[in-house]
């Protein structure tokens, strides 16, 4: 631009209607997508040049942009990313914005260029503050000051204070590391020919520089990761940069380690739990597009990309795609919008596909690469079923006789067995035998979980811990509190009862995470463990090639819930642990525990006929008008007084427009009906597919502004029932 333009529309991270006008003082350079410092009442605050215009004779009122930082303008496709986003899930602009400015480290201007370290001498006086943020800097990492107050949740003044007693040092700011360049025939395997075929069909897409959803349908085991390598080493070889998206879960050390054989170099990596620095050095080799690969969890869709040529989303059917918090979003189809924004392909991987992606598929909407084979395996495993009905356990245990005696088989002959059970703690209820008291959350509507490694009752909504009473808090009898039901810390007692040799490893998130926990993996995978009791963290993405049984203990927990997609959620579930079985040596086989034998999902799970699951599922959500044959979309209403969040929806209800195609369910009590103090309500809204269901909203929703304590969220697409 030769003339400096005089009005500059900035979005600031916030809440807000749209961009806020400001005034460019004389000189300054600006462009679309450029970082500025705005001013906003007292504060100073970071936001993205939207707009420039020029404007004689403009608003003297206007305030001035402070400065513009040196780095590269977020482009173009990101910026109607945001806004597209912003649009289909009525979610303000800025606060999709807020997701994109996730490092603040970019943004520190070169006083902050200072860091602090451990030194060896102890400060003068200790504290629990002071003990955190040292144990911190003791990990080897400088940081600023404002970094490391915010990892261990203290103030800066400590950081300052630690200083002065010589226990922290200031050093410079090392530089960051820079991201090294893939070398796309490091490593991979010879591909088997219908691996090559798959691989070559995702390669021409690629070549096609256009915008193309591709399903990777796989089995488990048959190398749809070693084929979409195949497909991010063509985009890379363009010249663009790629995303592989993965459930959060999954972001094991194995499999980076795959991703690092296959391209030379450790792949970036995105998810919630980074260094602050590290976090920094992502979002910047994003920004200049010196960080090729990324691997990461569903946020990393809002990194700055430069010249994003290729996301590739792995198990797509994954509902950790779905954010509830914040801004609501499905990450999956948030990937394929940006693919469309952006004109390059996305691939969608999985053993399991979703029924939306299947139906598009159908629809000819997406293309689709079939992998049939277990790689070096031709047989999957073999899925029994046991009749819960038909069988005598003895009370209070959990693992049939059946399932106990392929388990004590499967150990006597030196193989390695997994009792799945999708249910975290001890025991999901607690009951008092006297009165019949349950001991529920204070906050939330929802039994509390006994957690007895922890030796706590825990909510798994808001978090809340208390100690298990001796006495019922009701009723005030002793001793007679007991836990009904099991969870897999319960099953790990029953285990080690019942199988007294045998060596037991739990995989759950309660009981270790971070490196504890990719650990405990590996030393699976090794075959230090012989018996493996696991939720659903262990059902998916490992590879354990001494395990040849799979034992499910409760199959029916995700088909008795409300959830829509409950039938979808455990056929998926059940294939993957299933899958788990028989990827080394050994053939392996499935058991399944479960009340409903007949229904025809688990028939068709015994016959491993995907088919006729599929269009007997097809049938129910068509009938029913529900995704991917109609849309869904919530409002969930919440307030502080029950009585009063309840007045409030009931008077959004009586102003609801009249629209051909679209049904407002409701309000009636949110499936959790409290949750953190908060009394909720629901309105459910179902259109038909053709529907503008966003218009809708805006039309109903166009004048409603919530007051005092009661709050207002839309969600678009709902995922959790
Ligand atoms: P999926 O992603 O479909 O579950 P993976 O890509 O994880 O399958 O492959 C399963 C296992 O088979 C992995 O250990 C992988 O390294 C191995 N594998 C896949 N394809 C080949 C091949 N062509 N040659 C050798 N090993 C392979
Ligand atoms: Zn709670």
């Amino acid at each position: 631009m030769t003339r400096d333009s005089a009005i500059a529309e900035v979005l600031l991270p916030l809440a807000l209607d749209g961009p806020y006008s400001y005034r460019v003082p004389e000189g300054m350079a600006l462009e679309p997508g450029s970082y500025v410092i705005v001013p906003l009442g007292p504060r100073q605050m970071i936001g993205v040049v939207w707009a420039l215009k020029d404007e004689a004779g403009t608003d003297k009122t206007l305030r001035d942009v402070g400065e513009v930082f040196d780095m590269p303008p977020l482009p173009e496709t990101h910026r109607r990313f945001i806004d597209w986003l912003s649009a289909y899930y009525l979610e303000p602009a800025g606060n999709v914005l807020r997701m994109v400015l996730r490092s603040p480290g970019a943004f520190e201007g070169p006083r902050e260029q200072i860091a602090y370290r451990a030194t060896e001498s102890a400060p003068k006086r200790m504290t629990p503050q002071r003990a955190r943020v040292l144990e911190i800097a003791r990990e080897g990492f400088a940081m600023r000051a404002a970094e490391l107050a915010e990892a261990a949740g203290v103030g800066t003044s400590v950081i300052k204070a630690l200083a002065k007693d010589g226990a922290l040092e200031a050093v410079a700011l090392p530089a960051l590391k820079r991201f090294p360049e893939p070398d796309l025939n490091a490593g991979g395997f010879a591909l088997s020919k219908d691996q090559q075929a798959a691989a070559e069909a995702l390669r021409a897409v690629v070549a096609q520089r256009q915008h193309k959803v591709m399903l990777l349908d796989g089995v488990t085991g048959s190398g749809k990761t070693e084929v979409y390598f195949e497909a991010m080493a063509a985009a890379l070889a363009a010249g663009g940069q790629v995303l592989l998206l993965l459930p959060e879960i999954a972001l094991t050390q194995p499999f980076l380690e795959r991703v690092e054989r296959r391209f030379g170099c450790e792949p970036a990596q995105w998810h919630s739990d980074l260094r602050p620095r590290e976090r920094e050095r992502v979002w910047r080799g994003v920004a200049d597009g010196t960080a090729k690969i990324v691997v990461g969890a569903r946020s990393a869709l809002f990194l700055p990309w430069k010249k994003l040529k290729l996301i590739v989303v792995d198990e797509e059917h994954e509902s950790a795609y779905k954010q509830d918090d914040g801004v609501p979003y499905h990450a999956r189809d948030m990937a394929v919008l940006y693919g469309s924004i952006g004109k390059f392909p996305v691939v969608l991987s999985s053993a399991t596909p979703s029924l939306e992606t299947l139906v598009n598929v159908d629809r000819g909407r997406y293309g689709v690469v079939r992998l049939t084979d277990r790689h070096g395996r031709p047989e999957l495993p073999e899925i029994g079923l046991i009749d819960m009905k038909r069988v005598t356990s003895e009370p209070g245990t959990w693992i049939s006789p059946p399932l106990f005696d392929e388990v004590k088989t499967t150990l006597e002959q030196g193989d390695q067995a997994l009792l799945f059970l999708n249910r975290r703690g001890y025991a999901p209820l607690t009951l008092c035998r006297a009165c019949g008291h349950r001991l529920e959350c204070p906050n939330c509507a929802a039994s509390l979980v006994e957690h007895r490694f922890r030796r706590q009752l825990m909510c798994h909504h808001c978090g809340h811990l208390e100690p298990m009473p001796k006495d019922c808090p009701s009723c005030h009898t002793e001793g007679k509190m007991v836990p009904v039901g099991p969870g897999v810390e319960r099953l790990a007692e029953e285990a080690a009862v019942r199988f007294p040799e045998a060596r037991i490893a739990i995989l759950s998130s309660d009981l270790s995470r971070g490196t504890l926990l990719r650990d405990a993996i590996r030393d699976v995978e090794e075959g230090q463990f012989n018996l493996v009791i696991g939720t659903q963290l262990v059902a998916k993405g490992h590879h354990f090639p001494h395990l040849t049984l799979v034992g499910v203990v409760d199959a029916d927990l995700a088909l008795e819930s409300s959830d829509p997609r409950g039938g979808e959620r455990t056929w998926a579930l059940m294939a993957q642990v299933a899958g788990r079985a028989g990827r080394g040596a050994k053939p392996g086989r499935a058991l399944v525990q479960t009340y409903l034998p007949e229904h025809p999902l688990m028939q068709a799970l015994k016959k491993g006929d995907r088919d006729s699951y599929l269009n007997q599922e097809k049938a129910i959500r068509e009938n029913a008008g529900l995704p991917p044959y109609g849309r869904l979309a919530a409002i969930i209403i919440s307030g502080n007084d029950a009585a009063e969040t309840e007045r409030f929806a009931r008077s959004l209800g009586l102003i609801a427009p009249l629209v051909d195609g679209i049904t407002v369910l409701g309000p009636a009590a949110a499936p959790i009906a409290m949750v953190r103090g908060r009394h909720r309500f629901r309105f459910l809204i179902k259109a038909a597919r053709e529907v503008n269901v966003q218009a809708f909203l805006r039309l109903w929703l166009k004048d409603v502004k919530p007051k005092g304590s009661l709050s207002l969220q839309v969600d678009v697409d709902p995922y959790n029932f």
